[in-house]
């Protein structure tokens, strides 16, 4: 699944230097969301946990945010989110999700009452 999303990093476009996408699972394995990160569009949902994570000026969307956003319209709960990064060489990256996106998940955790492992490049 990490290859798949190098696979889509590297062939994606972010419109910045940084590309990464992620992909969301439940426990059965189904997708229930993929995305990439953008620096184009920008989101309330950004700003709001800019805010509330001390971050300012970062609005655009990030990939983990953007793919638990389309899981959760699938009414399904998150079980793993694989997240991928890649340099504008494609070389893949450690990847890990930035407090804007730690603070979201965390807040997803607590409504859906669960835990997201989170399967990342070291
Ligand atoms: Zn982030």
């Amino acid at each position: 699944m990490l290859e798949y999303c190098v696979k889509k990093a590297r062939e994606g476009d972010s419109g910045g230097r940084c590309r990464v996408y992620s992909v969301a699972t439940d426990k059965r394995g189904n997708y229930l969301g993929e995305a990439m990160n953008s620096y184009v569009k920008t989101s309330p949902v950004m700003k709001k946990f800019n805010f509330l994570s001390g971050q300012k000026g970062k609005e655009y969307l990030h990939s983990e945010v953007r793919t638990i956003l389309s899981a959760i319209k699938s009414n399904r709960i998150i079980d793993k989110l694989y997240i991928a990064r890649v340099n504008k060489n494609g070389d893949s990256l450690p990847a890990k999700p930035c407090i804007i996106c730690q603070t979201f998940i965390e807040d997803y955790e607590r409504l859906y009452n669960t835990r997201i492992k989170i399967i990342c490049q070291h």
